[in-house]
Parts: C-alpha cells; sequence; structure tokens
C-alpha cells in the first residue's frame, strides 16, 4: 500500500474524479503540481473557484455564456426557424465546428436512461415547450448520440414535437452506431448534419 502523505492521498482522490483519470495519471498529476511555481498554482485555483460563477448556463438555450447576452440566442446571426436540441452545452462547441448548422440550440440536460434512473424528469422539458409554443420553428434538429439513451430520448423527443406540430429531423447519416457526439470527429459530424432525416 502506498503510503503517500494524507495531503496528497486528497488531492489524488479529486483527480481521480475527472474522466479518463485513473489512479496512476492522477499520482502522475499530482506530484506535477506539487512542483509547480507557486504563483500558477493561484491562479489555477482561483480560476477553478470561480468558474461556475462567471460561466453560467443561458436562461433560454441552457449554452453556456460568460457575459450578459447568449452568442447562440442572438437573432442577428441566427436562423431561428431552426431549432438543434442536443443532451449536453458541450456539443453545441462540436456542432458550431461544423458550421453546417446556424439555427437555435436547445439543450435538454441528459438523455433517457432507465438503467441508470434517469427519466424524463432530468430533462429540462418544461423550458422546452415553451420554447415550442411560444416560437414558430420550421424544423428541429434531433442531434443526440447513436446510442440506446440516444434513441429512447431521441423517439421521446419526437412525440414530444409531434404535439406543437413542429416536424423533426435526426443526424443519421455517417454516425457510427452507439457512437457518442464527443468522439465523432467534425468531418463526420458535418455529414451527420448534412444528411440529416425526417425522424
Ligand atoms: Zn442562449
Amino acid at each position: 500500500m502506498t503510503q503517500y502523505p494524507k495531503e496528497l492521498l486528497t488531492l489524488i482522490a479529486y483527480l481521480k474524479k475527472l474522466p479518463g483519470v485513473g489512479r496512476k495519471t492522477a499520482e502522475r498529476f499530482a506530484f506535477y503540481l506539487l512542483e509547480w511555481p507557486q504563483d500558477e498554482i493561484k491562479k489555477f485555483s482561483t480560476q477553478l473557484e470561480t468558474l461556475q460563477e462567471k460561466i453560467t448556463p443561458c436562461e433560454t438555450c441552457g449554452c453556456l455564456k460568460d457575459g450578459v447576452s447568449c452568442a447562440f440566442c442572438d437573432p442577428k446571426t441566427r436562423d431561428s426557424s431552426l431549432l438543434c436540441l442536443v443532451s449536453s452545452a458541450r456539443d453545441v462547441y462540436a456542432i458550431e465546428e461544423t458550421k453546417a448548422f446556424k439555427g437555435l440550440y436547445h439543450v435538454i440536460g441528459g438523455l433517457l436512461s432507465p438503467l441508470e434512473g434517469r427519466s424524463i424528469e432530468h430533462l429540462a422539458l418544461n423550458k422546452l415547450e415553451r420554447r415550442l409554443s411560444h416560437h414558430p420553428i420550421k424544423e428541429a434538429i434531433i442531434a443526440l448520440d447513436s446510442t440506446l439513451e440516444g434513441d429512447a430520448t431521441a423517439l421521446f423527443l419526437k412525440q414530444k414535437l409531434e404535439e406543437f406540430k413542429i416536424p423533426a429531423t435526426r443526424l443519421a447519416f455517417g454516425l457510427p452506431m452507439g457512437s457518442s457526439l464527443d468522439f465523432v470527429d467534425y468531418g463526420t459530424l458535418e455529414k451527420a448534419f448534412q444528411g440529416r432525416q425526417v425522424f
């Protein structure tokens, strides 16, 4: 059993909470941080401390914003007749990178997963319903992972969109089964967007 000092063990435990970081990597990071100059450590910790205050989700679309106005909701630059439904604010950046979409976004905040106990109540549906009933939308594009959870959520959203008589399309072409939007390269995602199909 490794006898690291207690403070170091605590740091390692925190680092291990990050996705993809196992014990060995966390230990390596912790030792690396020990060597960092004091002022860098200070800046880093202030950054972490204030991150959630400085970056907040937009009240309308759920995308991240670091000021008062949301760049993704700007009517001057975005086509408000198109609405793209994504599971997390992070997916928006991947889609923006493809430059294949200039409409609005709506972050639903997760995917349905009965196995992990994530049901309809976990999705930001009230906001979505309010939006669908107040704004004329020509097409809603469901841009969710090509996984069982993504499929289940897409089906649910499709029914919701039908209630509001909004035609739905879903990214299909080029997205391999079982793939998460996080891991798809931009070229494939762009093709998936352009080849979206009526759903
Ligand atoms: Zn917004």
